[in-house]
């Protein structure tokens, strides 16, 4: 055996498993399908900008430790996710807050708000919603819902809230406060330099290899480490036996333009259904950037199908069954541990990510 470990994904789980295992001696090769290291954080530079090739992605968490732990890779800046949402002509803060609600209903107080919210959910008078629609439309009352809800879901599950279940939706947040601020967590920002650095100094001294696919490569190399960590997708390890776990994806369409401010914001979410795109991103706002031109990607949710790159995870009851079959085989696997949110089929922001990581880092070494 050459390793003591095959890390298949250079992606942010497989890097900090990678970096933590080579610091307490143990060698590691680091195979990726893909021609770069860094998985979905991968950051592209095109005219000066960090462009976040695989959708936007700001760091944020309340964990004191991860949040000591990646700063260690890289310098963060005080970027705070304020995105805003145009619907038609209309334009309003999210998340949804006095802010929204001042420009909705032209009113100054908490109090107004709430009322016009009680009162516009009365009016609805469900009481048990059947669908995400009804249930939609029962948290936060007919304009939030239809303004800014609606047509933004329909486009994310490429369906009707009608014809969705009511749990996609457990809770709409609605603040009563003026802060724009879209998460609830104590530390947030955008690594100065962009993502990728963070994990080429992760991977600082780890043999690495891209366009590298971990199913070619180990019949060519069955003895190659004492052990894998697999953090691709779990049923394609099996050879989707048991059948595919299903995902939603997101196809990017990214153009450069000749102006040096497009939208004034990094975010801007496109809520009615007839705009095609979910979001517009403006990449150089992450990191204020100040160059003479500007990069702009539109965000199209789209159905997925095998071969097509999987974003996120469609967790119904179905597919979490499967993916529990499929646990049940992966815990049979003699010298393989499953990581990342593809190999345990959950969405994890990048702060669960290293969260897991070091845990799984702490069991095994
Ligand atoms: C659109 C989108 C937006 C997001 N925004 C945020 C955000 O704002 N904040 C946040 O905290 N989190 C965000 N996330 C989550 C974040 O992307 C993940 O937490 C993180 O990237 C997961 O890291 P990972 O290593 O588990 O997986 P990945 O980054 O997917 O890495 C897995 C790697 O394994 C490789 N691989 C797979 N199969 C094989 C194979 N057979 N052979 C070789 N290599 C293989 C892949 O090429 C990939 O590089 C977002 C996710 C998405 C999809």
């Amino acid at each position: 055996m050459k390793y003591d470990y095959l890390v298949v994904g250079s992606g942010l789980y497989g890097a900090v498993f990678a970096h933590e295992a080579k610091k307490k001696g143990k060698t590691c090769l680091v195979i990726d399908k893909r021609p770069h290291i860094g998985g979905n954080i991968y950051c592209e530079n095109i005219e000066g900008i960090n462009v976040h090739k695989y959708g936007a992605h700001i760091f944020h968490t309340s964990n004191k430790k991860v949040w000591d732990y990646i700063n260690q890779f890289a310098e963060f800046n005080n970027y705070i996710n304020s995105p805003v949402a145009i619907y038609k002509d209309e334009l309003y803060n999210l998340p949804f807050n006095m802010n929204t609600f001042s420009k909705m209903w032209n009113i100054k107080t908490p109090q107004e708000a709430k009322d016009m919210i009680a009162k516009q959910v009365a009016e609805t008078g469900i009481t048990e919603p059947k669908n995400l629609e009804e249930q939609g439309l029962s948290l936060v009352g007919k304009d939030v819902f239809e303004k800014l809800v609606k047509g933004y879901t329909e486009k994310q599950w490429g369906r009707a809230c009608k014809d969705l279940p009511a749990f996609i939706i457990k809770r709409l947040p609605v603040r009563f406060t003026f802060d724009n601020n879209y998460f609830n967590d104590r530390y947030q920002g955008i690594p100065i330099g962009g993502y990728t650095k963070i994990i080429e100094k992760m991977l600082d001294g780890i043999e690495v290899k891209t366009d590298t696919d971990y199913f070619e490569f180990i019949k060519e190399n069955p003895d190659i480490a004492e052990k894998t960590l697999f953090t691709g997708m779990i049923d394609e390890y099996f050879g989707y036996k048991l059948g595919a776990l299903e995902y939603r994806s997101v196809r990017f369409e990214t153009e450069v333009l000749e102006t040096d401010n497009y939208q004034g914001n990094a975010v801007v979410n496109y809520t009615e259904r007839e705009v095609p795109y979910t979001r517009i991103i403006e990449h150089k706002h992450f990191e204020f950037g100040k160059q003479e031109k500007t990069v702009i990607s539109k965000e199209y949710s789209s159905e997925w199908k095998v071969g097509m790159e999987p974003y996120y995870p469609v967790n119904n009851e179905q597919n979490n069954k499967l993916f529990e079959e499929y646990r049940k085989l992966a815990e049979q696997e003699k010298n393989v541990i499953f990581g990342g949110r593809l190999g345990n089929y959950k969405y994890y922001d990048m702060d669960k990510v290293i969260e897991a990581a070091l845990e799984m880092v702490a069991e095994e070494l």
